[in-house]
């Protein structure tokens, strides 16, 4: 059973490919994770224009 957050981290590489600012869709969904243990941060730096997105969750 994945757990939520695995749920979460999947949606985005499946659904959130499309670089907002230069249209590049990134097939591999290269977003990453990081957490300091009360917010968990995805982040997707676009291999075309550098342009970085991120969402923060906050857990618990
Ligand atoms: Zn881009």
């Amino acid at each position: 059973m994945p757990t939520p957050l695995e749920r979460l981290r999947r949606r985005y590489e499946t659904t959130d490919k499309k670089c907002p600012e230069c249209g590049y869709v990134d097939e591999e969904g290269n977003w990453t994770s990081r957490t300091d243990g009360r917010r968990i941060v995805y982040r997707h730096v676009c291999p075309s224009c550098d342009a970085s997105r991120e969402h923060t969750f906050t857990l618990g």
